[in-house]
């Protein structure tokens, strides 16, 4: 089964995401556990903890289908010491306030080294940053996102995932999420049928298919191989739904999250349905 939805608000409290994902018709959701743009919150509640608990399980969701993002201050290879200190404890909280909530799994942007540092510096601290955290936590799988190859963004080759899974000790908890926008325009060609079979073939090669948990699903408003992380509208990007198509008949992508992050939420439960329309054999 393919489990779609968006990434969706959580303004007001945790506990108001499953019911925004419903009304989107989405049977995966995203969220942030904590405002985005903070490094700390104040604990959650266990009365927003049991609200999100039982509707999660009102409306149907199951925990696999639930992927938080992590903050976008967070920079689990940030050369500065006082910084990656700082990252690691506000991650390490997202971490456990999933736990709180049962969910299973977080993806996370994997770091910058701000041109300070190697990349290959940057890459065993992030690996160095997951060992720490992993081993204060239990029962959630992090999941490093793949990114564009923005500015100093590490992460953007699948080789470069593969390095920081090397480094870390339990890979039994942890994974990728492919951005379909990301991969693009790093370089990946997810839109002709030959260059879509090479580009999982390659990250099968290289990654290892079991590592693959999650997928972003947007379109990119820059060309293939453009480094620029600017996420289009299904269908209005230069990827187009040709790709889309083959991701929604593709049995690799079968009973994991795939996240819409597009930039018009009012287009979400169109978006979702134009999805699910082009699968060939429902
Ligand atoms: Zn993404
Ligand atoms: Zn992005």
């Amino acid at each position: 089964m393919k489990y779609v939805g968006a990434h969706v608000s959580a303004a007001g409290g945790v506990e108001n995401a499953p019911e925004n994902a419903r009304a989107i018709g989405a049977r995966a959701f995203a969220l942030f556990v904590k405002n985005q743009r903070q490094w700390f919150a104040k604990p959650l509640s266990p009365a927003r903890i049991e609200a999100f608990k039982r509707k999660c399980s009102e409306y149907d969701y199951d925990m696999n289908f639930v992927l938080p993002h992590d903050s976008y201050l967070i920079n689990l290879g940030s050369p500065d010491p006082e910084g990656l200190e700082k990252s690691r404890r506000s991650f390490l909280e997202e971490v456990k306030r999933c736990m709180q909530l049962g969910i299973k799994r977080i993806n996370f942007h994997p770091g910058s080294h701000l041109k300070k540092i190697s990349e290959a510096a940057c890459l065993a601290t992030i690996s160095e940053s997951l060992n720490l955290i992993l081993s204060e936590t239990q029962g959630v799988t992090l999941l490093i996102e793949n990114t564009a190859g923005q500015g100093s963004n590490v992460g953007y080759r699948f080789e470069l995932l593969a390095r920081i899974i090397e480094g870390v000790e339990d890979k039994t908890r942890i994974g990728v999420c492919i951005d379909t926008c990301h991969a693009f325009a790093a370089g990946y060609d997810l839109v002709s049928a030959q260059g879509y079979a090479q580009t999982w073939r390659t990250f099968d090669e290289v990654v290892g298919r079991d590592y693959l948990k999650a997928l972003h699903l947007n379109d990119s408003k820059k060309e293939m191989g453009s480094r620029v992380d600017r996420h289009a509208s299904l269908g209005e990007g230069h990827m187009g739904w040709p790709a889309f198509r083959m991701i929604m008949n593709d049995p690799r992508m079968e009973d994991i999250p795939m996240i819409l992050e597009t930039p018009e939420p009012a287009r979400w439960p169109e978006e979702i349905k134009a999805l699910y329309a082009l699968m060939e054999n429902s």
